[in-house]
């Protein structure tokens, strides 16, 4: 079993970010520069956006957090996005999810400038990745890619077997992972709660990428050996024997199934990290582009 790390990989790759971002400025360019919108004070996003904007200053990119109270309105936070988006210093706008209940995500991402949809949600840079153009990528898939690529992980011909269909994660898996690319060529199963014989699904899998947000959901049992895992949940549970009482685990029982496989992610430091890489390297796509795709 060989560790996919997280750790070694978003290393490498924000080390090449850094140098390019070097490059871009000593040739006259100016700083990427992204802005994050947090809505409200949910202790996991203001976690995520912090990481987010340290991550920024340690690249050389310029930051901006925008923070914004829980009972704002859907039209002031969309105001705020457009004010955003026809702000020429910045060049990427990412609103981190979940936004409360009586605001509409898709409302909000819908109203970022596609040339700033560092995030890759907007419908326009879904579509382009469904056909294959160049665009943002949803940045967990493509981190993911990412660290398949790094590890020369040859897909095709693989059955590639993908937990979760949402908009951000599962669904955009599915579509980078049957492309005509490599990483990619696989043959491709998405799975969801619907899905009556997961099990039987994922016994024949060369390939699991678990984005379920339930702790600890595929077992050993729910894996073929030699099969690579990708584990992208993020789920908190408790830990008495931590000193805060809780730790974070994947949708993967990494301890029982990490034996069987030939690769597989851990969590924290695995997926994670990934989906920063992603983000970054499009907010640096997005301040290269920006001589042509004015806002
Ligand atoms: P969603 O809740 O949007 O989607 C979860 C998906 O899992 C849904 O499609 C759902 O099916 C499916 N599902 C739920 N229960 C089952 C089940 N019993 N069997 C099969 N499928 C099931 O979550 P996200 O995609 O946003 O995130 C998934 C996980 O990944 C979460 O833990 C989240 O925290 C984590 N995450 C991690 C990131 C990272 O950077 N590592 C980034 C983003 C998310 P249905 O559609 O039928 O409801």
């Amino acid at each position: 079993m060989q560790l996919l790390d997280g750790v070694l990989v978003s290393g490498h790759i924000k080390e090449q970010i850094k140098q390019e971002v070097q490059k871009w400025q000593a040739a006259g360019g100016k700083k990427p520069h992204l802005a994050a919108i947090l809505v409200g004070n949910n202790p996991a996003s203001e976690a995520y956006v912090g990481s987010k904007v340290k991550h920024c200053e340690e690249l050389g990119f310029d930051s901006t957090l925008l923070r914004l109270p829980a009972d704002i309105t859907e039209a002031a936070l969309i105001a705020e996005v457009e004010r955003l988006n026809h702000d020429a210093a910045i060049d990427g706008i990412l609103v981190q999810l979940p936004l409360p209940d009586h605001i509409s995500p898709d409302s909000v991402i819908n109203a970022i400038h596609p040339g700033k949809d560092v995030d890759g949600f907007h419908p326009i840079s879904q579509g382009r990745m469904l056909l294959g153009q160049p665009t943002f990528l949803p940045a967990t898939p493509y981190g993911i890619m990412l660290m398949l690529e790094y590890y020369k992980i040859n897909t095709a011909g693989m059955h590639c077997v993908v937990i979760g269909r949402s908009n951000i994660v599962g669904t955009p898996m599915t579509i980078l992972m049957s492309r005509a690319t490599n990483p990619g060529n696989a043959t491709v199963t998405m799975c969801h709660s619907r899905t009556r014989n997961l099990k039987e699904l994922t016994l024949q899998a060369d390939i699991i990428v678990a984005a379920i947000g339930r702790p600890r959901y595929v077992t050993a049992e729910m894996v073929k050996p030699g099969a690579i895992v990708i584990d992208v949940g993020i789920n908190r549970i408790d830990d008495p024997t931590r000193k805060s009482g809780s730790r974070l685990v994947g949708d993967v029982d990494f301890d029982n199934v990490a034996p069987l496989c030939s690769y597989i992610t851990p969590v924290p430091k695995g997926v994670g990290l990934m989906t920063i890489c992603g983000l970054m390297k499009n907010t640096l796509l997005a301040a290269k582009m920006k001589e042509t795709v004015p806002a």
